[in-house]
């Protein structure tokens, strides 16, 4: 495995294997791993010649008040664990190698991010799209994964991608839990041992919403009042955003049909955190 700083030298190696025929996957994270990021390895290693990772914490995709300082960093552990999971390259560049200033280009995507966390996190899906756009010129990747778990991340990057022509295929795989059903996060590390422990109930919330929406509840408000007595009255458990949205667009529903998406995201102290559930209802 090569770990590689430069973008330049980073984007010939990958042109090398495609002009020998090698299909190249690429992961894009921004490190401190955990089995939701090594799935998504195995996934591209499982579907390709060559496996790519970049490990970059995207200051642009951070609002002001946000955890970039505090983000959680491991660079020696991520090499060894992607390494293990047979990956070929990391990408692993500095800030100003992303961002030479002045860097005045902004990708954005409208629509479907002001809803759901575009609606508290102003600025993140456009610095998400922003370094993703970039990631995919310098790593010029045939596909490319993503996590369910980032939901509104996951449609926001493939809308960029349809609407924008860029020539490659987005897979987005299943969200890897942890055994009480918590999403696998890099920030879980913030819970201390007694958020730890009510950190499921954010799963089990949307859990209670799919058993509702599987036995033939149509009703969005019935759905979401019954996710929401799950977290009510949970100590330290402060919920930003929870209910069913349309699969699609992301707006909230009235009325379950087709694809939903039952989504969540609360604090927990320091921790925000998000988990999602999607849903196919036929009629
Ligand atoms: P991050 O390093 O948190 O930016 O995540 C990098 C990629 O891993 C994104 O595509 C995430 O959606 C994905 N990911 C994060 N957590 C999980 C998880 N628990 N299961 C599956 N994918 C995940």
């Amino acid at each position: 495995m090569q770990i590689i700083g430069d973008k330049r030298t980073m984007r010939e190696t990958v042109m090398e294997h495609r002009r020998a025929g090698k299909t190249v996957g690429f992961v894009p994270t921004m490190g401190y791993f955990h089995q939701g990021h090594l799935s998504l390895m195995r996934a591209a290693r499982r579907e390709n010649d060559v496996v790519v990772v970049s490990i970059f914490v995207n200051p642009l995709q951070f609002g002001p008040r946000e955890d970039l300082a505090d983000y959680p960093r491991d660079l020696e552990r991520d090499c060894r664990l992607a390494e293990a999971e047979g990956v070929d390259y990391i990408f692993n560049p500095v800030v100003d190698e992303i961002y030479p200033q002045p860097f005045l280009a902004r990708v954005r995507v409208e629509g479907i991010t002001e809803g759901l966390c575009g609606a508290f996190r102003p600025g993140h899906f456009e610095g998400v799209a922003t370094v993703v756009a970039k990631l995919f010129h310098i790593i010029p990747a045939q596909r490319a994964y993503f996590g369910q778990k980032d939901a509104q991340q996951a449609r926001v990057i493939l809308k960029m991608v349809e609407d924008l022509d860029f020539d490659v295929e987005v897979r987005v795989c299943p969200t890897v839990r942890e055994p009480d059903g918590l999403a696998m996060s890099s920030r879980n590390v913030y819970l201390d041992h007694e958020q730890r422990k009510r950190a499921c109930l954010l799963y089990r919330a949307l859990e209670k919403g799919r058993l509702l929406a599987e036995g033939g509840e149509r009703d969005a408000a019935a759905v979401e009042e019954a996710m929401h007595e799950v977290l009510r009255e949970e100590p330290g458990i402060e919920v930003e955003y929870l209910g069913a949205y349309d699969g699609l667009t992301l707006r909230p529903l009235r009325e379950l049909r087709g694809e939903v998406l039952l989504a969540v995201a609360a604090r927990l102290g320091k921790a925000r955190l998000i988990d999602n559930i999607p849903l196919l209802l036929e009629d």
